[in-house]
């Protein structure tokens, strides 16, 4: 069987691989498209932008959808392809997985940074907007990944209001057998690197508290978070982010009946997937469509 690297098997790369087997056969990366893309990965979509047309023209098929799992990073190294995806078969929502925008987890996730997630967006919406066509990508994160700090989950709570992003549901990462991020949860250490007594400890946050707190921040705009972030606030010394304007994250009151105390033990829900779903603010017409 041909070996391939991690990430390969893992999306949607159809006829995506090495350019050169001898070199192919002798790697030893992990993956083909981190820490960065491979100088040797071909990353031409065209046997994909065939596929698309092929399968469009065969009898029986009127629409083809395609909701998730497009890896952003490669796609926007064949911007024909988005064209056609955008075109064709988004069907109003594109659900990607960015995970974070911070870089000490996205490094543990061995997921590309925030500039391929800004460069695909510009052009799912130019493409969307050539086509006539309103549609939105759909951010996915992930909460309480090893490697995540609470600054990483503050910054990713800010980037989600600046955006205009409240998140729906919202689940913790969960360790699962095989994975990389269980190897972290379980050992604290990086397995990207060389493991020894001295090597990278990954921060993990295990304690309810810390899972509790990392799930709040994505989910701010519940008044059920605030009493958590407000004490979360106070101990980072970010009172700055509590009041009533714009510029802060929670505000400085409790709406009556609301509010868990900051030290709940109410478990958490969901087990799994450790992805969240969410809605942006966007205009009501375009949120009956969904
Ligand atoms: S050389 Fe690069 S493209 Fe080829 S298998 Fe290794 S990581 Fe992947």
């Amino acid at each position: 069987m041909k070996h391939y690297p991690l990430e390969i098997q893992k999306r949607h790369m159809y006829r995506l691989h090495c350019k050169d087997p001898k070199i192919e056969s002798a790697c030893r990366r992990l993956s083909c498209v981190f820490p960065d893309i491979c100088e040797n990965m071909g990353t031409d979509h065209g046997p994909l932008v065939q596929l698309y047309r092929k399968a469009r023209t065969l009898p029986g098929i009127k629409k083809i959808l395609i909701g998730s799992g497009v890896r952003y990073d490669l796609a926007v190294k064949s911007p024909e392809y988005v064209r056609e995806l955008v075109s064709h078969h988004v069907g109003g929502y594109l659900k990607i997985a960015p995970e974070h925008i911070a870089e000490g987890p996205l490094a543990k996730m061995m997921k590309p940074g925030m500039g391929a997630y800004y460069k695909f967006k510009e052009l799912f919406e130019k493409f969307s907007k050539e086509a006539g066509k309103e549609q939105y990508l759909i951010p996915y994160f992930i909460s309480a990944h090893p490697g995540t700090t609470d600054e990483d989950m503050l910054e990713l709570a800010l980037w989600l209001k600046a955006n205009s992003f409240r998140l729906d549901q919202v689940q913790n990462f969960t360790p699962t057998p095989m994975a990389m991020a269980s190897a972290m949860y379980h050992t604290g250490k990086n397995p990207l690197r060389k493991i020894s007594r001295k090597g990278e400890e990954v921060p993990i946050p295990k304690s309810g508290r810390a899972r509790r707190l990392h799930k709040a921040f994505l989910r701010y705009h519940d008044p059920e978070n605030w009493p958590l972030l407000r004490e979360a606030l106070k101990q980072m010394g970010r009172t700055d982010l509590i009041g009533g304007s714009k510029k802060h994250l929670v505000p400085a009151w409790q709406p009556a009946g609301t509010g868990r105390p900051a030290n709940s033990r109410r478990p958490e829900t969901g087990r799994g997937t450790a992805r969240t779903q969410h809605t942006q603010d966007r205009p009501r017409a375009a949120r009956r469509a969904k």
